[in-house]
């Protein structure tokens, strides 16, 4: 588990922890357990990012579960504050947008005690997709929606449609990146190293943050009763193929909860994780009994010993990408693990004792450039 630091702080609603959770409409009856004390674990855009307001997507999400509010309504408003603030550049409103210019978005959430769970993937024009996955799950007997298909649905539940999500930053981005790369942005099957040197340029000399590099904010919980639940949300992979699909909407890659077992949600390339649907390999693990570090380790493992093109190695033969992994299990406990890790990678976390920023536990020395 995460060594929390016991700071003074504590979060004034917590002296709430006793109130009794207020139910929303229409939802299932949930597996509960007694004495959990509620936890928030998110990536760490989760606690940098405020949109102009004064509650980080932790903080937030922390204060309305203690508050007795639904433990899935409270992530996903900790994770609106993301999508809506413009500053950040890899989810929702002023994400990166596709290799056409256009922002679409993925996202995804699961309840790990009713089972239920909605996705939308490659949704134009909604600032919060995180919501109108969960309107899928609540009003849908479908999991995931895409496309034009998922913007009509959004349409017909009163979501307002933009015409453009782009920001004036994420449109320049874009430019520039087109500027550079667009004459190779298909794969050359003969290329054996894909990570191009100008995609590490362009991050270098543009991103104010390197986990803007990792993008996406993936959001876990658990309430008192015990009950866990997720999200995820995301611009997915900068300068995409218009309609590709990462693993944030996919549930078991980007997003998988089980309130016996755990919750676990991912950043980072996509690909990987949809290759070896890690987040449910991880949560399995938890079942099995393995500590939340362990568990994401091994999934990380996984990844790397699955990852066998020379073209996604770096010199040592390793995994030239990153990914990460927030893991929350039924007890409470939790973990941040990457890839690789670095001064500046960290996760976040809200307890009772406040929100924090923690490193992220690495797989591998180095870096994925090495
Ligand atoms: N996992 C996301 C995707 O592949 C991107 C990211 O987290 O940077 O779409």
């Amino acid at each position: 588990m995460a060594k929390i630091n016991r700071r003074a702080f504590v979060l004034a609603n917590a002296i709430g922890l006793t109130a009794p959770p207020r139910r929303s409409f229409g939802r299932a009856p949930a597996v509960l357990r007694q004495s959990v004390k509620p936890i928030v674990i998110s990536s760490a855009n989760g606690h940098r990012f405020r949109n102009g307001g004064t509650q980080t997507c932790v903080e937030l999400a922390f204060r309305r579960i203690v508050d007795g509010d639904d433990l899935l309504d409270a992530l996903i408003a900790g994770v609106n504050i993301v999508e809506l603030d413009p500053e950040d550049a890899s989810v929702g409103y002023g994400g990166r947008p596709n290799a056409d210019g256009v922002v679409q978005l993925d996202a995804c959430c699961m309840e790990g005690s009713t089972h239920r769970a909605g996705g939308v993937a490659a949704l134009e024009g909604v600032r919060t997709p995180s919501k109108v996955a969960q309107a899928v799950m609540l009003h849908t007997d479908h999991h995931l929606l895409v496309g034009s298909g998922a913007q009509n649905f959004a349409r017909q539940l009163g979501f307002n449609i933009e015409a453009d999500l782009n920001t004036d930053r994420s449109r320049r981005l874009w430019l520039e990146w087109k500027r550079r790369t667009d004459p190779n942005h298909y794969l050359d099957p003969n290329r054996t190293v894909a990570q191009s040197q100008v995609d590490s340029e362009l991050l270098a000399e543009t991103l104010s943050d390197t986990d803007e590099a990792y993008g996406t904010i993936n959001c876990n919980g658990i309430d008192l009763q015990g009950q866990l639940a997720g999200v995820t949300t995301t611009s997915g992979l900068a300068w995409k193929i218009p309609s590709r699909v990462g693993d944030s909407p996919i549930l078991g890659a980007g997003l998988y909860v089980d309130s016996q077992a755990g919750a676990v949600g991912s950043t980072g390339r996509g690909e990987a994780n949809l290759y070896n649907l890690t987040s449910f390999l991880i949560v399995e693990y938890l079942r099995q009994g393995m500590s939340p570090q362990d568990a994401g380790l091994a999934g990380l493992r996984r990844i790397q010993e699955n990852t066998r093109e020379p073209r996604l190695q770096n010199s040592r033969g390793l995994p030239n990408f990153g990914v990460t992994f927030y893991v929350l299990n039924a007890a409470g406990e939790c973990a941040g693990v990457s890839m690789y890790g670095g001064s500046n990678r960290t996760y976040a976390l809200c307890t009772e004792n406040g929100p924090e920023l923690l490193p992220l536990e690495p797989l591998l020395d180095g870096t994925p450039n090495d």
